[in-house]
């Protein structure tokens, strides 16, 4: 077994098994160990963390969870990956399950239960970037017993998902990801750290799991359809969004009366309210 991380062993392996990328599976393979050391750091992976790793690739981000972790579940949709990973590159590990199947099908509470007693486990990835926003939503949506998400993104998303009101870059992804968690970019990897490259810089980002959220709201979803209706039409004032989203059947009126007793004016968008903002119109604001 080769260890992983540099791109002499990567290339050894993927000829090996003649491999060829898929690119609509977002396959960029880390080849630089000093960022895969900083990540489990960042990760902050313990002897007794059980951890879930999504899209192991040929399982370099693997072995060094496996030689940190208690049990490590590893979940790749590509076939063609699994007996590199089972016959080869994971073969001496013994507490690594892997798991041929597309992230967003699996029940993740089901594996949570068997591998970790139900307890938080941590999520670690170097994610397929077609997929990120519904990969943190599902985990966060699906309420999975989580203690933090350390994931390498899009530099941009990473962005996105930490910045407040008033900035371009706020919006539904980071009001959602900021509802479950603490978000932290702890560092900025270049393209030259993957292969093939990705012709988009990349960062990674830990989100540590709130242990309630922030804010209280009566009912999360109906928040959550009022915060994209609200920057489903950025330009747009906040009324006018609200208004004209379908399926929300909010009356004009309604909404200025409530966002007059916020303080705020009539004109306001979307981009300028607060987290806790957004709670309070959604338990106010009258269908
Ligand atoms: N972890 C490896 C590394 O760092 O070298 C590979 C990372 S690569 C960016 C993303 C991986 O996710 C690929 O192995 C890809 O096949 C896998 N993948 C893509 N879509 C997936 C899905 N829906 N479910 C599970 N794995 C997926």
């Amino acid at each position: 077994m080769a260890t992983l991380g540099n791109p002499t062993n990567t290339i050894a392996v993927l000829q090996k098994y003649h491999f060829n990328f898929q690119k609509k599976f977002g396959q960029n393979f880390l080849v630089d160990a000093n960022i895969l050391e900083k990540i489990i750091l960042s990760a902050d992976i313990k002897s007794d963390d059980c951890v879930l790793e999504i899209g192991p690739g040929i399982g370099t981000m693997t072995q060094y969870l496996c030689e940190n972790a208690r049990e490590v579940v590893a979940v790749e949709i590509d076939k063609k990956l699994i007996p590199i990973l089972k016959e080869d590159t994971l073969s001496s590990y013994n507490n690594v399950t892997i798991i041929n199947e597309d992230i967003l099908k699996v029940d993740m509470n089901a594996i949570v239960r068997e591998k970790n007693a139900g307890k938080p486990i941590k999520v670690v990835a170097n994610l397929p970037y077609y997929i990120t926003t519904p990969i943190i939503m599902g985990l966060f949506e699906s309420h999975v017993p989580l203690e933090s998400i350390t994931v390498m993104v899009q530099k941009e998303v990473a962005q996105r998902m930490q910045v407040g009101p008033g900035t371009k870059d706020y919006g539904a992804l980071s009001l959602a990801v900021q509802y479950y968690a603490e978000p932290k970019v702890m560092m900025s990897v270049p393209a030259s750290c993957f292969m093939p490259r990705p012709n988009v810089d990349s960062a990674v980002i830990k989100l540590t799991h709130h242990e309630k959220p922030p804010v209280q709201v009566k009912e999360e979803k109906r928040m959550f359809d009022i915060i994209r209706a609200a920057f489903n039409q950025r330009r747009k004032t906040l009324v006018n969004s609200l208004n004209n989203a379908e399926g929300l059947n909010l009356n004009k009126e309604n909404i200025l009366a409530v966002l007059e007793s916020m303080g705020l004016p009539a004109t306001v968008r979307g981009e300028a309210l607060t987290l806790a903002q957004f709670a309070y119109l959604a338990d106010f604001v009258k269908n």
